[in-house]
């Protein structure tokens, strides 16, 4: 399994793609991207089976700048379309991958999402429509909202990266226990489980630490660290043999 994220780069979905391929190594049993959160479900294609199978889902008009993609090793929920990710909120505003596991998302569907209509049996669902609910019923900023989020999730393992149609441009991503790397361009930035995914776009990649939330946008990435402050990752450069 493995996410990717790119924005600030008009070809998106073709550096998603081909990190998804890159990362099939990983296993998956299925695979998603988004792109262009102003479109909404129209740029949401998912498919079971291969990237190959993805990409024949993939329409020439499936174009923009800013995208997550994800290949999935099914934990909670049947392979199947619905399940696959990217998982989005009941009004498709928000639009999240993730791997890992969700460990309490049964006690806080429980606690916070009684009245909200799922559409899938993922663990992923719970944690963007706790989102949606905490901006769109309780007034917080997405980074807020996010940041409230990950305080409920206890020990759970996740690399998330997640979009808002309201702030097209920006990357919101987490990780605790499961791999995640930043990686910097050149007017653009991507998000990547291993560099080799996204090699073609850049060699200089940031560590992400568990417990670390990031803001990335086409010309900025903001690491805060699991206390809240701001503060500096190290890059690392991946070299490639000739
Ligand atoms: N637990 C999530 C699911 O089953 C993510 C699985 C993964 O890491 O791919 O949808």
């Amino acid at each position: 399994c493995g996410v990717v994220g790119v924005t600030g780069n008009k070809n998106a979905t073709e550096i998603l793609v081909n990190g998804l391929e890159k990362l099939q190594y990983r296993g998956y049993d299925s695979a998603g991207i988004f792109v262009d959160s102003k479109k909404g479900p129209d740029y949401l294609v998912k498919a079971t089976g291969s990237i190959a199978d993805l990409k024949r889902k993939i329409g020439p008009e499936v174009q923009g700048t800013a995208g997550i993609g994800h290949t999935r090793w099914a934990t909670h929920g049947g392979v199947n379309i619905e399940n696959a990710h990217p998982q989005f909120s009941g009004d498709e505003r928000f639009y999240l991958v993730h791997n890992g596991v969700i460990e309490n998302f049964q006690a806080l569907k429980d606690e916070y999402l009684q009245d909200v209509k799922f559409h899938s049996q993922t663990d992923t669902e719970v944690v963007v429509q706790l989102i949606d609910k905490f901006v769109t019923q309780d007034g917080m900023n997405t980074k807020d909202a996010f940041n409230k989020t990950l305080s409920l999730l206890g020990n759970s393992s996740y690399a998330f990266v997640l979009m808002d149609k309201e702030e097209p441009e920006t990357l919101y991503v987490a990780k605790n226990k499961s791999p995640l790397l930043i990686g910097l361009g050149n007017g653009c930035n991507v998000v990547c489980s291993d560099s080799i995914a996204m090699l073609d776009v850049t060699h200089t990649f940031l560590e992400i630490q568990d417990g670390d939330v990031c803001v990335v946008n086409p010309d900025s990435v903001f690491v805060d660290d699991k206390d809240g402050n701001t503060v500096e990752r190290e890059t690392f450069e991946v070299d490639v043999d000739p």
